[in-house]
């Protein structure tokens, strides 16, 4: 569960939303305030954590609920599981990134929805105005609109949601607190999942893949490609008003700082990267090589909420040696390696 203090901040992580608030126009500016203090009205709301459920149905559950640019959750019901499509772009782009996230850890890793429980998906669009964010409460999935100049409706990339979701199969698994190294591993994990979950809906190998997190979100005014890269942490976007991507490719650029958690949304460069490399080393499809090394570090009881990058990654490595031989093993190690990452002994 994650604590009171530590909350979650959505996809656009402070640092970007902060950047903007100083260095935007004066309309971006309004938006950017607007959505800084819907965030604090939302830390100050209790969330719910994904709890036990009874063992739900094997099946998917979506339904998509309109917010009609309030702050008002979960808002007014539009689309519920097989009814036909709304006419309203937002409602079915986040009703299909629901649907392939679902599908994407049901037939890969026999997931039953983010919680293993069956947990129908709810998700809520047009959230407040010019809203520049997404998230999951530990309830449903909700989508602002973007302010049209920087960000795009965030309903637009299945990274961006996919990233979303797998904060609460973290939740549900291995529970990573949100703070310095093992809040980086969180975030980390977000972007991996997400990114692999994208690639298997496009049915892309590791060398097709473009890496990035978001790259539908951003608009052509914006000089940057994604909001981060696992490919290349570090050069995601440089661009005036939105400032230069801050993220680390490597333990050599580790980035000490108190804000953001302990830099969670920095230095997950450094435990992306590492992924990259992996599965850009095994070739083929990632969700099928070093994808499930991935999976079962998550449920593995040897990998604690506190844990730092060593100890992740002697987890990573013991799974990878434990269910995938030696070969793959090899490349998990040489990618850690190439991160200035040592793997702990587990
Ligand atoms: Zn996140």
């Amino acid at each position: 569960m994650v604590s009171t203090r530590h909350r979650r901040s959505g996809i656009v992580p402070p640092h970007i939303l902060e950047r903007l608030a100083q260095h935007a126009p004066d309309d971006i500016k309004q938006c950017v305030l607007e959505t800084q203090r819907a965030n604090e009205a939302l830390q100050r709301m209790r969330l719910t954590a994904v709890t036990a459920l009874p063992e739900a149905a094997d099946e998917l559950r979506r339904t998509i609920y309109d917010a009609g640019h309030t702050q008002d959750l979960p808002g007014r019901m539009v689309r519920r599981e097989d009814e036909a499509a709304a006419d309203d772009r937002e409602v079915n782009e986040a009703y299909d990134d629901l649907g392939r996230t679902w599908r994407f850890y049901k037939e890969v890793f026999d997931r039953n929805s983010i919680d293993n429980h069956g947990l129908a998906l709810d998700g809520s669009v047009h959230y407040g105005r010019h809203y520049d964010n997404a998230f999951w409460n530990g309830r449903e999935m909700v989508f602002g609109d973007g302010d049209g100049r920087i960000f795009r409706p965030f309903t637009r990339s299945l990274d961006v949601v996919a990233h979303e979701l797998t904060h609460g199969v973290t939740e549900a698994t291995a529970g990573l607190a949100y703070q310095d190294q093992s809040g980086a591993l969180n975030e980390s994990v977000s972007d991996v999942f997400g990114v692999m979950t994208a690639q298997y809906a496009a049915g892309q190998t590791a060398a097709e893949a473009d890496w990035l997190i978001g790259a539908e979100l951003l608009t052509d005014q914006v000089h940057g490609a994604a909001l981060r890269s696992l490919a290349r942490p570090g050069t995601a976007y440089d661009d005036p008003t939105l400032g230069r991507d801050p993220q680390p490719a490597t333990m050599a650029h580790y980035v000490e700082t108190r804000q953001d958690n302990g830099g969670v949304h920095i230095n997950s460069g450094i435990p992306n990267h590492a992924f990259y490399r992996a599965a850009m080393a095994a070739g083929g499809y990632s969700w099928e090589t070093v994808g499930p090394v991935w999976y079962a570090t998550l449920n593995d009881h040897r990998l604690t909420e506190n844990a730092d990058f060593a100890q992740f990654a002697g987890v990573t490595l013991a799974n990878a040696r434990e269910h995938a031989g030696r070969e793959l093993a090899d490349i998990v190690s040489q990618a850690w390696s190439d991160v200035g990452v040592t793997p702990a002994e587990v």
